[in-house]
């Protein structure tokens, strides 16, 4: 198995594919390392990705882009591109990757992978380097939602050194899923089938609704308007939290520090400058900026008010379904370079995964398909918080 590379890892490169964090050998083991570790994980070594997560292609790595297995001249997806692209060659059995908005389950959606964000809080964030620390969760991406059940039994579970750990009881996960699915209720939301979306993605996704139904499901339409509202809502609030927590790299604490420098404000200066990619200045300018006076009102906390109406909002769909059925990306793998010069289309590439981090639940990406250019097309299930097993299972269930 191997690590994404913003988990950290007693006495290795630690990097979160920064230059501002070269030469960073962290003290201690994330949770889930201490965790795998004790039940024998023999650990590659780390996996590129996007530079501090932020990115949906791994492009913005200052190690250089990711390639995807399937096509050399196309984006693995990210930002956990690393892991996906890791385990789809086979070189890994697992890997461990994080997801603020996702970023496990696009990246294996890209690469044909399985891959499972947990309910938030189900899963230690202690040594994960935060990105967005409300949205954060790490998790694993495998060949198949049960190996994605085993590793899980291994790293969920309370944990002191984490303020958001959940008490809730952990393991239990591969032993429970039969891959019956009768009785089951899954809802479509028509308003992720709609406008943008790729009609080969499209029909790769309807036909796997049609895979569970066989299963014994129920599969119903469903509108789920608040969509529309949950990529800006996202790009605020993640960018206000990484604005804050990224301020911690500055040249003195941790990693890379620029030379030349006259004082401590011109340190902090250039070696920010210097040390951070093109992307992650832009999102702590959006981030300062929708925390600073006079914008506060109008941005981050009318973000968090509509992030309510959207976690409201899928509470409600699971009052009638057990489980959402939605496409993981509009699109397949795009072509290297093609969305670095375009951020916003790159943005609004995260619409049907971003919700599910606002809202905190579970939700799996797994391969569906291919398009005519042989490219994998991945199929999301999203499941109530702590409903896990049933977003392993009803993803067992099609595999
Ligand atoms: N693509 C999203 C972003 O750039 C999600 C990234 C993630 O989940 N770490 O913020």
């Amino acid at each position: 198995m191997a690590y994404k590379d913003n988990i950290c890892t007693k006495g290795a490169p630690t990097t979160c594919a920064s230059k501002i964090l070269d030469g960073f050998l962290p003290c201690y083991d994330a949770t889930i390392v201490e965790r795998l570790s004790a039940a024998g994980a023999v650990s590659m070594g780390k996996l590129n990705m996007d530079e501090f997560a932020m990115g949906s292609t791994s492009e913005t790595s200052w190690y250089g882009p990711v390639k995807n297995p399937w096509d050399l001249t196309r984006v693995s997806g990210g930002s956990s591109g690393g892991a996906a692209a890791a385990v789809a060659t086979g070189e890994v059995w697992y890997a461990i990757g994080s997801d603020t908005g996702g970023s496990i389950r696009q990246p294996a959606a890209y690469c044909g992978v399985t891959g499972m964000k947990p309910t938030y809080g189900s899963v230690s964030r202690y040594g994960l380097i935060a990105y967005a620390s409300s949205l954060d969760q790490m998790g694993p991406i495998a060949r198949s939602a049960a190996d994605c059940a085993a590793v899980l039994d291994l790293i969920q579970g309370r944990d002191p050194r984490d303020g958001t750990s959940l008490d809730v009881p952990a393991g239990g996960l591969l032993n429970s899923l039969t891959g019956d699915l009768t009785g089951k209720k899954i809802g479509l939301p028509v308003d992720c089938f709609g406008e943008g979306l790729d009609p080969q993605v499209r029909s790769a996704v309807l036909a796997a609704a049609d895979v569970l139904k066989a299963r014994g499901a129920v599969v119903e339409e469903f509108a789920l308007p608040v969509m529309e509202y949950v990529v800006p809502t996202y790009y605020i609030i993640a960018a206000a939290e990484a604005s804050s927590n990224l301020s911690r790299f500055d040249g003195v604490k941790y990693g890379w520090r620029a030379e030349g420098y006259e004082d401590l404000a011109d340190l902090y200066c250039k070696t920010r400058t210097q040390g951070f990619g093109a992307e992650v200045k832009r999102r702590i300018l959006l981030g300062t900026f929708v925390l600073s006076s006079g914008y506060y009102d109008a941005y981050y906390k009318k973000a968090l008010q509509v992030k309510a109406v959207i976690k409201n909002a899928f509470d409600e769909a699971f009052t009638k379904y057990d489980l959402l059925l939605t496409p993981v990306a509009p699109t397949t793998a795009p072509k290297l370079g093609e969305s670095l010069s375009d951020p916003l289309k790159m943005y609004l590439s995260d619409i049907y995964t971003v919700s599910v981090n606002l809202a905190g639940l579970p939700a799996l990406s797994m391969p569906c398909g291919f398009d005519d250019r042989g490219m994998p097309i991945g199929a999301q299930l999203i499941g109530p918080a702590l409903g896990d097993g049933m977003v392993l299972n009803g993803a067992h269930a099609f595999q």
